[in-house]
């Protein structure tokens, strides 16, 4: 087999699963804050990183603090996790934040941590939008919450946005990107709502917009952000020049990274893992010695880095599977991709393997098909 083209990367993504309120739409592992439950999950995730420090035998590129509500964590706390991490000289790490903490004092006392990126869940620049989703904050406030980041000297900002809720269309959506757009964000995460069979808002799904109106609304996402010079990089995923989420980046790239934290999700050294979603049995794994969680029975590295190179614009890159996989990729299925190709949803140019931008917004069932 040839090597490896390039070293993989190396990250560490640590979850905080506790939010002050629940958002009726998700149907992530989010816990209610409770003072003394959050320390005492502080210190699990001190005991586990102690676990993992000696895997990590290489720099990190990348931390990630993600959650739930990460941005609870004081700026102390983080520091204490991040001290004795090895990491490369330009790391990113990145804490996502709810826009409700965001004050002076707050922001200047988290300006003494290591973060140098910060991912904000604004969601909507529409009160009524972000009334629907649970969240607390109001839209007026964000752009005074951004002048206060940037004063005090984060310049890496990235913002979420939830498109195709219920009675939005086309031209809601072009006012909120506009208000988006106004914004110093050097990134734009951008999700389309979708609502649980099982979840609080579950009745509004009937409310929804119809598929082909969501994909008109997805269309103008990805024209509107890249005529204002934000690059699309990924399915959901669009930034200013050298600003794509080097953290994210490694997951497409199939690249390693550990997790510390209940429900989180690690990939290393060819294992895909999780830890368990449940604070009793973490707090065992992590009791136990165990840096690593449960392996996903159902992994297939190769399957896997498929699906997630094929989430980039930048494609698969037919010589680096082969050197990572030992066979040809494309000899392999080249009937069946040769028909993706004439069907219009997938391109090919050289080396490099790609979904057409027709094939984007059904990326799911395009990238099924292929596998
Ligand atoms: S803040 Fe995020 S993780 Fe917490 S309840 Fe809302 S959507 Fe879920």
């Amino acid at each position: 087999m040839e090597q490896d083209l390039q070293a993989r990367a190396l990250g560490l993504y640590i979850h905080i699963p506790w939010c002050l309120t629940r958002c009726p739409y998700c149907n992530f592992y989010a816990l209610p804050y409770s003072k003394a439950a959050f320390e005492d999950y502080y210190a699990l995730i001190l005991m586990h990183k102690a676990l993992v420090l000696p895997m990590l035998d290489q720099p990190l590129t990348s931390v990630y603090f993600g959650g739930g509500t990460p941005s609870l964590l004081s700026s102390e706390m983080i520091t204490e996790i991040i001290e004795d991490l090895p990491l490369a000289d330009d790391a990113e790490i990145t804490l996502e934040v709810n826009p409700i903490q965001i004050t002076s004092p707050w922001v200047a006392k988290l300006h003494k941590s290591p973060i140098n990126r910060l991912s904000l869940g604004i969601q909507s620049m529409f009160d009524d939008e972000l009334i629907y989703l649970g969240r607390k904050h109001h839209a007026k406030e964000i752009p005074e919450k951004l002048r206060i980041l940037i004063d005090s000297g984060f310049e890496n900002i990235s913002g979420d946005l939830i498109y195709g809720l219920p009675h939005s269309s086309v031209d809601t959506l072009k006012k909120n990107l506009d208000k988006f757009l106004s914004l110093p964000l050097t990134h734009l995460s951008c999700y389309l709502l979708e609502l649980d069979q099982e979840g609080k808002l579950a009745a509004d799904r009937k409310l929804l917009p119809e598929d082909e109106k969501l994909e008109a609304q997805y269309k103008l996402i990805r024209h509107t952000l890249n005529d204002a010079g934000y690059r699309q990089y990924e399915i959901s995923n669009f930034a200013l020049p050298g600003r794509e989420s080097r953290h994210n980046l490694l997951y497409w790239k199939g690249d390693d990274f550990l997790a510390l934290g209940a429900s989180a999700s690690g990939y290393f050294r060819g294992i895909r893992y999780q830890n368990p979603p449940d604070l009793s049995a973490y707090r065992l794994q992590v009791n136990s010695g165990k840096a690593l969680g449960d392996e996903d029975p159902a992994q297939n590295e190769e399957s896997d880095y498929i699906m997630m190179r094929l989430r980039l614009t930048a494609g698969l890159n037919l010589r680096e599977f082969r050197a990572r996989f030992g066979k040809d990729f494309f000899a392999n299925r080249e009937d069946h991709l040769r028909r993706m190709m004439q069907l219009g949803f997938l391109l090919k140019e050289g080396d490099i393997l790609r979904l057409s931008s027709k094939a984007l917004f059904i990326s799911n069932a395009v990238i099924g098909e292929i596998l």
